[in-house]
């Protein structure tokens, strides 16, 4: 960008997983949204997915559009058509698809030198932009899509290895030197945490990565941990916008997410139209979470003992041949809730923020996966958290432990993946829960006050003058002026 009139060019490359790429689509239409000529690369069908809101955008004006890769699946044994790691269903699937993600390297190189931007937004799991932005002298900014709470923990982990002192992995230990005090056991820690690994070599040329970085990007926002945003500030990096949230912020001016099922409304909407304000639990455990059929099955019966009506989502694969039924459901279960207008289980993908919005939800049973976990505090709602793999258990310390807005359940083992080996959540420590979330004592209703205060704070955030709002804003006018510098 040579001349004050040009435009600012600035490449998104998000990582192939829906818990990244939706946030970089957002920041990438916010971005354009502001002037600047934003161009998203990604794979063939990961562009499927955010094609009419990207479509949307370019024709009501915007610079925005999306440079497609083929994802070189033949050559790593990839099924065709498996290009994120949503769709995966088992760990093999999920390496070969990493080894084809780590094979787009040189195409991307190419087409970013070729196409020369004045900045590159990169997902975290692409450490190599870093050279690559410093070859062509362009600023790299890192979407680290999380809170920074999860990384001053993850920061004061290795500084003082308090899980090294203590005697048995279900111990709880302070995390040292934080805001607040925060405990945790062994047993929640990432292996790479714990002893050296291949993942923790990723990890450690990630972090090695920040302070070569421009500065960084969360997908948080100030005001929910101003604390945790100034500490991280101070101990790791100086420069991090916080642009979330970023399902308030992005899709504010523009057309709602479409369902798979091509309907105008999801039925699961419409079912909600008939249920009171609030009465409603929604579970949901993220893109990725694949369970047993024995944990299922006491979900489902935890469910229906406690009487509220409810939306569930599970993702599993079809009925066994010749059965009218799932076989992780008891009998009946399907005709029963259907019967008495108790519940709606969703095969499939949800469309969550709708639910979410929606005055008959009155709380959440999730997996404390980052976006979920923000989305819930959007919508002011109280939260039961069951972690379960990857930075979920830092997430729900911040959702119990800081914010106090929900209940943690289950057994606090750390999965490696996500199929979820770790001891089952019976049914009496579930329905335990959601009573207890879903009723009306004093503590309950206490978080769920809390939970609409943060909402409050998060709809500031994205509006003029709010935090998020000016950190965007103050982003790219200093890009612009980095540009013109050159
Ligand atoms: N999501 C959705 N419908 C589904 C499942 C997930 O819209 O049926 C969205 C959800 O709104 C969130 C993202 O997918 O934006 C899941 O991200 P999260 O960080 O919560 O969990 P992960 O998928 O990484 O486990």
């Amino acid at each position: 960008m040579a001349k004050k009139d040009q435009k600012l060019s600035v490449v998104f490359l998000p990582y192939l997983a829906p818990s990244h790429i939706i946030p970089m689509v957002d920041i990438a239409r916010l971005f354009a949204g502001r002037g600047v000529a934003a161009t998203i690369i990604t794979t063939t069908n990961n562009a499927l997915l955010f094609r009419d809101s990207v479509n949307h955008d370019a024709a009501s004006g915007l610079n925005i559009s999306v440079h497609t890769l083929k994802l070189p699946s033949a050559q790593v044994d990839l099924p065709e058509g498996i290009e994120n790691f949503g769709q995966c269903t088992s760990p093999q699937l999920m390496a070969k698809l990493g080894y084809a993600i780590a094979l787009l390297q040189n195409p991307i190189e190419e087409f970013i030198r070729d196409n020369r931007p004045d900045c590159i937004v990169s997902d975290m799991f692409f450490p190599w932009t870093v050279d690559l932005a410093d070859e062509l002298q362009v600023p790299r900014i890192m979407l680290y899509p999380t809170n920074s709470f999860f990384h001053c923990v993850s920061h004061s982990l290795r500084l003082y290895a308090p899980h090294e002192k203590v005697q048995s992995d279900s111990e709880d230990f302070l995390i040292p030197g934080l805001p607040d005090e925060i405990h945790m056991a062994r047993s929640e820690l990432q292996d790479h945490v714990k002893a050296k690994s291949r993942y923790g070599d990723l990890i450690n040329s990630i972090r090695e990565t920040e302070g070569r970085s421009y500065g960084i990007i969360f997908t948080s926002f100030y005001d929910l941990e101003p604390a945790y945003s100034d500490h991280f500030k101070k101990v790791v990096a100086s420069k991090c916008w916080n642009l979330g949230p970023l399902s308030l912020f992005a899709n504010r001016d523009n057309v709602g997410q479409k369902n798979n099922s091509g309907e105008e409304k999801h039925s699961c909407l419409s079912w909600l139209d008939t249920q009171k304000p609030n009465s409603v639990l929604y579970v949901c455990f993220g893109s990725m979470v694949q369970f047993s059929d024995a944990q299922l099955t006491q979900i489902g019966l935890a469910l229906e003992a406690s009487g509220h009506p409810f939306v569930w989502v599970v993702r599993k694969e079809g009925k066994s041949e010749g059965k009218q039924e799932e076989s992780w459901l008891t009998e009946g279960y399907e005709e029963r809730m259907g019967r008495d207008n108790m519940g709606v289980i969703i095969k499939g993908w949800a469309p969550q923020l709708e639910i979410l919005d929606h005055q008959a939800v009155g709380g959440f049973l999730n997996h404390c996966g980052w976006n979920s976990l923000l989305e819930s505090l959007t919508a002011g709602l109280p939260l039961i958290s069951w972690p379960l793999f990857a930075e979920h258990f830092y997430n729900s310390k911040l959702s119990t432990q800081v914010l106090k807005i929900g209940v943690e359940i289950g057994p606090r083992v750390w999965n490696s993946g996500f199929e979820i080996n770790s001891p089952l959540v019976g049914m009496n420590e579930l329905t335990k829960a959601i009573t207890f979330l879903m009723g009306g004592s004093p503590e309950a209703v206490e978080m769920r006050q809390r939970a609409e205060e943060i909402s409050i704070k998060a709809k500031r955030a994205v509006e003029e003058g709010g935090r998020s709002y000016c950190d965007l804003k103050a982003l790219i006018e200093e890009l612009k002026a980095y540009a013109l510098q050159k």
